[in-house]
């Protein structure tokens, strides 16, 4: 069996082999290498056997004179051969030390042969004998050590068989006949194994280079496959798993005390774009926004892109103050120009970006990422296209949300959380027949927690789940007291919409209500919840709607306002936010838009209400519009439920329209 050290070498050797053939040259080396010492071994005792043998009759110089002279020679080669054979030798040294090893043979032979004849004049006929047995017999054994190369084998074996006719064969003496030939025939199949050793010994390197071949492709494979893993395929830019690597990689407080920069960077209004002209186009964009961010970004700073349409980047600890907020506007400048589709469209698409702050210290790599994302989610929610560094307010908010999040995981959201109900009121007439559930948290520890709060803060944590639970559950408690015409909805949160999970646990609650309950309850959705998993959103609402229940679209107006969205996820309901409700008294664009929206709800058979009316003039206006279903302040805040039912039981009303414009006139009066 191979040891780990020949593997090792049979590698190197292959690999320094220019062909198989100089690859068999080095093995043959290797070889007769190995079997050397047991050569000089045995020649050595053969010549003092034989040295000893003819002590009394020849000449000292013959008997210890000459194995003297083999033995010092012997020892003298093995050891410069030893010497020579340190390290790896090239192709052309290995042939050249074959030669010397055939020409020394070669030699060697010839003075044992030499040797032999010159004893054979004080032998005996027995000693004579012996002498053509030591010239035949140790010939052939020699030979063995190097059998890995037919030519040396051969030569020695040719000069042998000749040196033992020349000076033992008597044509007279019918044995020496037998006894050459049987020595021939010998010798022929030593022959003969030695180049079948070394045809297999080919065959095997050429094995061995081809797993070496197999090797390298696999290790190279294994190279691709560990940059595959931590490159995004789309972009080339290194993906989020680098990226993560990166991060820890530039933040070593214990070198430097400077931290370097993390900036994240998110398009607006890229998925429309996905949807609109297709993926190919949407490609088109990220591989636009890669080029473009390591243009402005430059050789220094790092560059990934964490997956859909975020990206991040690194600065390093030498970029100025002042380089840091010029490099993230740079990237929000470079990100307006319009990118050419492949359809030769052009297209729009801005970027915000939030990035840390060296004025804050943190604590670890991930505190760099936490206050970019903190400074993104800022930058998001203000406008779009927008560069935010983190601030000391945001560090305020960061420590606020923390103890939200550390309140919430404690909370017994049964107890402490209620609804509050706001009626949605049919303007014509002052009627309410439907009304929508708002969560109210009263937290132990914290007091009242407003909705936004606590509900962004779950779906940063992950935790709506709980949340909507809950709220569905209570909300429905309510809506099984209600009388049969008053209906509710209900808010779901944007992770809830696109989680599987989540909206089979809401399924199996709503399930236990029936059917006649379930019809009266609505679900909001907004947009933006919608964009991040189209299809899955477009699975999960139908789920709902097959158990009879209407969906409704919240705050529409304040995201893409797709009329792709309202026509695929057939919406029964859409609600204006309430952003156009308060200004649409001030500008003719609001009303505009208001009336156009209208008019579409009423084209597709959609339900439409008007969110955030707070005065008679906002009332007046949206009438003009076309809007009948209101909710505002104008009519009436959120209330407890134990008001709400008075509303339905038609013991109160709210003033029609009318009635509204007349006490209006006479207050004017
Ligand atoms: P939303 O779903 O758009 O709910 C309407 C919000 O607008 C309510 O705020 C309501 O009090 C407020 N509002 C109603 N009329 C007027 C008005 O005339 N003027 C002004 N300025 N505001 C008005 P609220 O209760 O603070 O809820 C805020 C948001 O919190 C909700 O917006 C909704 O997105 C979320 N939210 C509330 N309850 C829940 C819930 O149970 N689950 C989820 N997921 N989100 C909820
Ligand atoms: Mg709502
Ligand atoms: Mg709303």
């Amino acid at each position: 069996m191979l040891s780990k050290t020949d593997i090792q070498t049979y590698r190197k050797m292959l690999q320094n082999a220019r062909t198989p053939e100089e690859a068999v040259m080095m093995e043959q080396l290797r070889a007769i290498t190995q079997n050397i010492p047991a050569l000089y071994l045995m020649l050595v005792i053969a010549v003092i056997a034989l040295g000893s043998t003819f002590l009394q009759q020849a000449p000292d110089v013959l008997t210890i004179g000459v194995p003297t002279v083999f033995v010092l020679l012997g020892a003298i080669r093995l050891l410069i051969w030893h010497h020579g054979q340190k390290g790896m030798l090239h192709p052309e040294k290995v042939q050249r030390k074959l030669l010397q090893v055939e020409l020394l043979t070669s030699l060697l032979f010839a003075s044992l042969g030499l040797w032999v004849w010159a004893l054979l004049p004080y032998a005996s006929d027995q000693e004579r004998l012996y002498l053509s047995f030591f010239t035949a017999f140790t010939g052939a054994s020699s030979t063995i050590c190097g059998i890995s190369r037919p030519r040396l084998v051969g030569m020695c074996l040719f000069l042998t068989l000749s040196v033992f006719c020349i000076l033992f064969f008597d044509p007279d003496e019918q044995f020496y006949y037998f006894a050459t030939a049987q020595i021939a025939v010998t010798y022929l199949v030593f022959f003969l194994a030695s180049q079948s050793y070394k045809r297999r010994l080919a065959q095997s390197v050429v094995l061995l280079n081809r797993l070496n071949a197999e090797n390298r492709r696999a290790s190279e494979l294994a190279d691709t496959n560990q940059s595959m893993a931590l490159t995004d395929m789309l972009t080339g830019l290194p993906n989020r798993r680098k990226f993560f690597q990166d991060v820890d990689a530039a933040y070593n407080p214990k070198t430097d005390k400077r931290t370097p920069v993390v900036g994240l960077i998110d398009l607006d209004g890229f998925k429309p774009i996905n949807d609109v002209f297709g993926h190919t186009a949407g490609d088109a964009v990220l591989i636009e926004t890669a080029k473009r961010l390591r243009r402005v970004l430059g050789e220094d700073a790092s560059v990934a892109r964490l997956g859909g349409d975020e990206f991040a980047y690194i600065l390093p600890k030498s970029v100025s103050q002042k380089d840091v907020k010029r490099i993230a506007q740079r990237i929000v400048n470079a990100m307006s120009e319009p990118v050419r589709l492949p359809n030769k469209d052009t297209s729009r698409v801005s970027a915000s970006v939030g990035y840390s702050s060296r004025a804050f210290p943190v604590k670890s790599a991930r505190d760099l990422m936490e206050q970019a994302d903190f400074a993104l989610f800022r930058a998001k929610e203000h406008k779009i296209g927008r560069a935010v560094e983190f601030s000391a307010v945001h560090a305020e908010s960061q420590m606020r949300e923390a103890v939200i999040h550390q309140a919430m995981k404690k909370a017994d959201l049964d107890a402490e959380l209620r609804l509050v109900f706001q009626p949605i009121v049919n303007s014509t007439d002052g009627e309410v027949t439907r009304c929508e559930a708002l969560a109210r948290w009263d937290s132990p520890e914290l007091g009242s927690v407003p909705p936004l709060e606590f509900v962004s803060i779950a779906e940063k944590m992950g935790m709506t789940q709980q949340l909507t639970r809950v709220v569905v559950r209570k909300a429905l408690a309510h809506l099984r007291d209600w009388p049969e015409l008053a209906s509710m909805s209900v808010n779901l949160s944007a992770q809830d919409i696109i989680s599987r999970e989540t909206s089979d646990a809401l399924v199996a609650i709503i399930l236990t209500e029936p059917e006649e309950v379930r019809r009266r309850l609505v679900l909001e959705v907004t947009e933006s919840s919608l964009l991040n998993d189209m299809e899955e959103a477009r699975h999960n609402l139908m789920k709902f709607r097959f158990l009879g229940l209407k969906i409704a679209l919240d705050d529409f107006g304040t995201g893409y306002s797709s009329l792709r969205y309202l026509q695929d996820l057939e919406f029964d309901i859409v609600k204006i936010d309430r952003s156009f409700g308060a200004a649409i008294d001030s500008t003719a664009r609001g009303l505009g838009l208001v009336a156009t929206i209208q008019h579409l709800c009423r084209s597709l058979n959609i339900e439409c209400i008007i969110e955030g009316i707070e005065t008679r003039q906002q009332l007046e206006v949206a009438r003009s519009a076309g809007c009948r279903f209101v909710q505002g302040y104008l009519y009436s805040a959120p209330m407890e439920a134990k008001d709400v039912r008075a509303y339905f039981a038609r013991e109160k009303r709210f003033p029609g329209y009318r009635e509204l414009l007349q006490d209006a006139n006479r207050d004017v009066a």
